[in-house]
């Protein structure tokens, strides 16, 4: 059983995240996925600008909103924000290893994310626990036809006052309506 840890701030989750997801799972990359909303992203220069319950949320609607095939096999994990101090995957890893000892664990990560992985806490230790799978973003890494949206412009765009119903999945961007999230940069 291949399952699939896929970290991320989510700040928003968007489209392009969402059709990762489908991708992973449709072409039989993994089994089944976890998708871990950041709790304290240590490594970045600034901090989230929803909390991590917001993002949590987004991630949750987005996954309910999957075709029914695929949303059986994904769930939204709140290991991480809920656990104190800064955020390190090696310990997600280890709690989903202890959870389920049977499956192999598949790190799910863009091509940014993955070359900054030799920095990351006790990243030794981790690279030994998982596969580590790269999605190709600018020609790097395996191709899965990734669509050229990212939370930045996303949330650019919202503060813009733009239209972003292209960019997220329709209960996510309802959501970060309702609680006027991203409205100033
Ligand atoms: P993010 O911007 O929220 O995106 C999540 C992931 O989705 C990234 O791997 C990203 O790839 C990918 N992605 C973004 N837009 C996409 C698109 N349109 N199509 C396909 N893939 C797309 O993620 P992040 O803030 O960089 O966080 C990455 C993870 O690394 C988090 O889980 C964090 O905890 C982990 N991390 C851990 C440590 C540690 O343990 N010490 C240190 C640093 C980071 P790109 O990377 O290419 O944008």
């Amino acid at each position: 059983m291949r399952l699939g840890l896929y970290g991320g701030t989510f700040d928003p989750i968007h489209s392009g995240h969402c059709h990762l997801i489908q991708q992973l799972l449709e072409r039989g990359i993994v089994d089944e996925l976890v998708v871990v909303p950041v709790g304290n992203p240590w490594m970045k220069k600034t901090e989230p600008q929803a909390s991590g319950h917001d993002r949590l949320r987004m991630v949750e609607l987005a996954v309910e909103g999957l075709p029914s095939d695929i949303r059986a096999r994904v769930r939204a994990s709140d290991t991480e924000i809920h656990r104190a101090g800064e955020t390190y995957t090696i310990d997600t890893v280890l709690e989903i290893k202890k959870a389920r000892p049977e499956a192999d664990v598949v790190l799910i990560m863009g091509s940014d994310a993955f070359s900054s992985i030799g920095k990351w806490h006790r990243s030794a230790e981790l690279l030994s626990l998982v596969e580590v799978f790269v999605v190709a973003r600018e020609g790097v890494g395996f191709d899965i036809d990734a669509l050229t949206i990212s939370s930045t412009m996303a949330r650019e765009k919202i503060a813009a006052h733009e239209d972003v119903s292209n960019e997220l999945p329709e209960s996510v961007w309802s959501y970060i309506q309702e609680r006027n999230l991203y409205a100033s940069k």
